[in-house]
């Protein structure tokens, strides 16, 4: 699925860039054949503004144009001014280069193509085309003048522009949701990976005290233990291996309330130190098999707190049974309860195997089990936290780790008294 969609996103950038590419040759295209068009219609304008001035100056006396001629031939424009001035130079040249309409001006040019006259001021106007006039005035042209900004390119360009902004925009779109998607499917398939080793957990937490009962039990029953002692022992086994049994489906069924929405907390005002030594009571025993040194230091005068017994002693145990599964070689279990202003800190130490500061966030997550060579030989469900968690936010509190790899874990539950 996962490289299903890095294909697919892959498939999606290309598909882009391509479509990119290929707007941007097409505009390219567009752009020239654009310019072209335009160029020769300007020159088509021109040609015929030159044959109109044309046909108009051959009705005016031929003095008239000499002197135009000549006057161009000294080079004063003081003198191809008044030359122009002639009314029938004037009526020709109103008659045929008006109307050119903004954005083009049409103009006359000498015969060093400089402008000598146009109906506006041509300012920075630039040209685009010309038309030599034949009759009377060779040399002349009628000019065509462009204001700067008008050019057809100039318009197409800004397309261009507002089309890769939007194509811009819909790459963006496009790219941040397949990362989204990418990301959401990837996260599926991982929470569907740690369902599968959830129940695969499970099976096999519930599968262990259950054999060492019914092995336990067996024995008893055939009457095979004589002596008095060592049957209180096997007794003592299966009644803690039932308590954790039913720790574990307790875990399991919380945790599918609270995935269900289901749980619901009752506070009432709980003493805390009863609450700490009935929350260490079942692991009495595993304690001390495994050697452990356990120190409980529970302030004294503690104020009753109010909160939900049962749902704190579970999360209490949780963090016991915890510091007890991933301690090291150094076996100590600190247990300590105190007030601090209005918030009540339970905290659960060990000096076991540490937990990564990059994985402290993540340990909180239902299903979610450290590094498997960690944790492998070591049994869980990955729950036990994510009902901590989810206990401690319900009563309007927090829980907090410290942790350092190889030195030990301290893992605090901030309760308001209140
Ligand atoms: P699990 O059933 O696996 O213990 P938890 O939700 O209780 O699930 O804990 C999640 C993970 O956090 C564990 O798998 C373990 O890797 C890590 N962890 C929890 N408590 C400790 C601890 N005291 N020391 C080291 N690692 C811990």
């Amino acid at each position: 699925m996962t490289t299903f969609s890095r294909w697919a996103l892959v498939a999606v950038v290309v598909a882009a860039a391509v479509l990119a590419g290929l707007g941007w040759i097409s505009l390219r295209q567009w752009e020239r054949s654009a310019e072209s068009a335009f160029r020769e219609q300007a020159r088509d304008m021109a040609t015929m503004a030159a044959e109109k001035f044309e046909m108009v100056l051959r009705g005016a006396p031929e003095p008239v144009i000499a002197r135009l001629r000549a006057a161009a031939a000294t080079g004063d424009p003081r003198a191809v001014e008044s030359a122009l001035a002639e009314p029938a130079v004037r009526e020709a040249l109103e008659s045929s280069l008006g109307g050119g309409g903004a954005p083009t001006i049409l103009a006359l040019l000498d015969p060093q193509s400089r402008p000598v006259y146009a109906r506006e001021s041509l300012g920075a106007a630039q040209r685009v085309a010309a038309a030599r006039l034949r009759e009377g005035l060779p040399d002349w042209q009628i000019g065509l003048y462009q204001q700067p900004g008008a050019a057809p390119h100039v318009t197409v360009r800004r397309q261009v522009m507002l089309f890769s902004a939007a194509l811009g925009i819909l790459l963006v779109v496009i790219v941040a949701g397949s990362v989204t998607t990418y990301r959401l499917t990837r996260r599926e398939s991982e929470v569907a990976r740690l369902k599968a080793d959830f129940v695969a957990n499970v099976s096999h937490d519930l599968k262990t005290p259950l054999s060492v009962i019914r092995m336990f039990g067996e024995t008893l029953e055939m009457g095979r233990v004589p002596d008095q002692a060592t049957r209180e022992e096997y007794y003592r086994v299966i009644t803690r291996e039932s308590e954790r049994l039913s720790r574990l489906i307790d875990n399991v069924l919380d945790f599918s309330r609270i995935e269900g929405g289901r749980r619901t907390y009752e506070r009432a005002p709980t003493p805390v130190e009863p609450l700490v030594r009935e929350s260490l009571e079942p692991f009495a025993y595993p304690l001390a098999q495994g050697g452990f040194k356990v120190e409980v230091d529970v302030a004294a005068d503690l104020p009753d707190v109010m909160i939900d017994a049962a749902a704190v002693a579970q999360a209490l145990s949780n963090l016991v049974d915890n510091a007890i599964k991933y301690a090291g070689e150094r076996k100590t279990v600190r247990v300590s309860a105190a007030v601090v202003g209005d918030r009540l800190m339970l905290a659960v130490a060990d000096e076991g195997i540490g937990i990564a500061p990059a994985e402290h966030g993540r340990i909180f997550e239902k299903f979610y089990r450290v590094g498997r060579s960690d944790t492998q030989g070591r049994r869980g469900s990955g729950v036990g936290l994510a009902l901590v968690r989810h206990v401690t936010e319900a009563h309007g509190g927090r829980v907090t780790v410290e942790s350092t790899p190889g030195m030990g874990s301290r893992f605090t539950l901030v309760l308001p008294v209140r």
